[in-house]
């Protein structure tokens, strides 16, 4: 697949948008797209300016109010969701190889893992929305009340760099699922995936005109031109925090609502009772799966003393054995960061806990055999607090914090001090410490005894500055939906007869 690399370099494609079921001109500012394995450029970006933003909503506007997709049947919706499925799959080899060549994440990861998960999103909708139903309520005599889930409108979809494909196909899975309409907008840094599965999407005709629609561009330009537009009913966005408050406060001005899916700092916590071996597993992978570019790493390690030296031991010579190369190399573990901000901005953490007293035990530096892309050495160090910023801030990146402790409480403590909420690890083999911990943190979501699991059945978010709103099943419901209530009286209602006694 390494040839996709060479095909790209010597012939970057040119990326635009598409709306209402063509794609855009390529006039827009042009923004190059780069490998951040070789610093080179592999493609051109056109931006999509207020014009196309504002063209494409009004396409995903007429799709649901008129056309084949307003109103369409729950069949309907099913064939076309996996119609996308099936495509994704069959065009799987070339999905990974340019979701390797744009974000870096190794190959061995993007064909197993990310590109079977985004074509898997649009079977789980479409199968959910077969069952899901409304409710009816019977239980006050003379009266029937339904609640029903009508679509919400034209939806926002705005992703992130770090699993382009991946987390942006949940999101139109769902939202495509529930009748809606959308207007998709990927990092400026990662747009090749969904640029070539609307290019497949078009090829194969799955859907009316209108009904998906591509922005790409600056989040500042494109992004805020999108998340600001008068006529979008939501914002479905997974991104950082601080982008995150500025949409809503865009949909604020609109009373509109948006789901956020946002940062985390999570913590990992290996108890006295734990199985050694599959925590530190856990751990490694925890911390250091996509690059460590992962919003639910569980890179705030927290180690029970009694085994502290032999897990920091193991974990450290594990963490300097990680193989660190080209993506595209089957044995690569992790790949390079996605530009050189990213890459500076993780080793000034390195110093930073330097500064604030914490040990390094392992990498901390650019890499200094791969000198092209943007590669940095696996990092580890031993925090004597959880106020230092490398335990507080998300640093999204191969880059795990230690701690020990000895106390359950006192960890729990720890644990929940932080400004984020996403995902809490734990690691015991003792049941009522398991349950009686877990509803002790502070999170969306807690696993127990594995590392980075997702279940689109529940639901995945965040509390505090991780998010609101939870994707997957009813999550993505309430999310891509707006609940009705209708109450009818079976019978004269028993109420007062005002004005009766004239
Ligand atoms: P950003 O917040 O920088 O960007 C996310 C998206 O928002 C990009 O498409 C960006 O465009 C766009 N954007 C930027 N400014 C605006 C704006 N004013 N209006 C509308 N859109 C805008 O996040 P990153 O791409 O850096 O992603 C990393 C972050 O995502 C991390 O904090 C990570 O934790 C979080 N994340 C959360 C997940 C979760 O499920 N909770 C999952 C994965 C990641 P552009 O890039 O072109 O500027």
């Amino acid at each position: 697949m390494k040839h996709v690399r060479e095909q790209f370099i010597a012939a970057p494609i040119h990326v635009t948008g598409y709306v209402d079921g063509a794609f855009a001109a390529a006039d827009g500012a042009d923004i190059p797209v780069t490998d951040p394995a070789t610093g080179k450029q592999v493609a051109i970006l056109h931006e999509s300016d207020a014009d196309t933003v504002d063209r494409a909503v009004r396409a995903a506007r007429r799709a649901i109010t008129s056309g084949p997709w307003a109103g369409a049947s729950v069949a309907a919706r099913q064939k076309a969701l996996i119609a996308v499925h099936d495509a994704i799959l069959e065009n799987a080899d070339e999905l990974a190889a340019l979701e390797t060549l744009n974000t870096g994440i190794p190959y061995s990861q993007t064909r197993n893992i990310h590109i079977p998960r985004a074509a898997h999103n649009f079977k789980f909708f479409a199968e959910f929305i077969n069952q899901d139903g409304g409710e009816v309520f019977t239980q006050e005599p003379g009266y029937m009340s339904l609640v029903t889930y009508e679509p919400i409108g034209v939806t926002a979809l705005i992703g992130p760099w770090n699993m382009p494909l991946g987390l942006t196909a949940m999101k139109m899975a769902g939202a495509l699922a529930f009748g809606n309409s959308c207007v998709v907008k990927p990092s400026e840094l990662t747009p090749l995936t969904l640029y070539r599965l609307f290019e497949i999407i078009d090829r194969k005709g799955i859907f009316p005109k209108g009904v998906v629609n591509l922005v790409n561009g600056n989040g500042a330009v494109t992004g805020n031109a999108l998340s600001a537009h008068p006529d979008i009913d939501m914002v479905s966005f997974t991104g950082g925090t601080e982008t995150g408050a500025r949409i809503l406060s865009a949909l604020a001005k609109g009373i509109k609502g948006g789901a956020m899916e946002l940062g985390g700092k999570s913590a990992s916590i290996v108890f006295d009772d734990a199985d050694f071996d599959r925590a530190l597993d856990g751990a490694l992978l925890g911390s250091f799966m996509n690059n460590g570019q992962m919003c639910l790493a569980g890179s705030r390690l927290f180690v029970h003393e009694s085994f502290a030296d032999r897990f920091l031991e193991a974990f450290t010579r594990r963490v300097k054995a990680l193989k660190v190369g080209d993506p595209f190399d089957p044995a690569t573990e992790i790949g390079p960061m996605i530009n050189r901000a990213q890459m500076d901005r993780v080793i000034r953490y390195a110093e930073s806990g330097l500064g604030e007293g914490a040990t390094l035990l392992a990498g901390g530096r650019a890499h200094d055999g791969l000198k092209d892309g943007f590669f940095i050495e696996p990092t580890a160090m031993l925090a004597t607090s959880n106020a230092l910023s490398i335990c507080q801030d998300e640093i999204f990146a191969p880059f795990a914090t230690i701690q020990t402790f000895r106390d359950e409480d006192d960890v729990v403590a720890r644990a929940n001090d932080s400004r984020f909420g996403l995902v809490g690890y734990l690691w015991t083999q003792n049941l009522e410490r398991a349950l009686r911990v877990a509803a002790g943190i502070k999170t969306g979501t807690v696993l127990i005894n594995t590392p980075i699991m997702r279940d689109l059945r529940t639901g995945f978010g965040g509390i505090r500055q991780s998010g609101i709103g939870r994707e997957g099943a009813k999550g993505s419901r309430a999310m891509f939906t707006e609940m009705k209530s209708t109450i009818i009286a079976l019978e004269a209602p028993k109420m007062p007869k005002l004005g009766a006694g004239a």
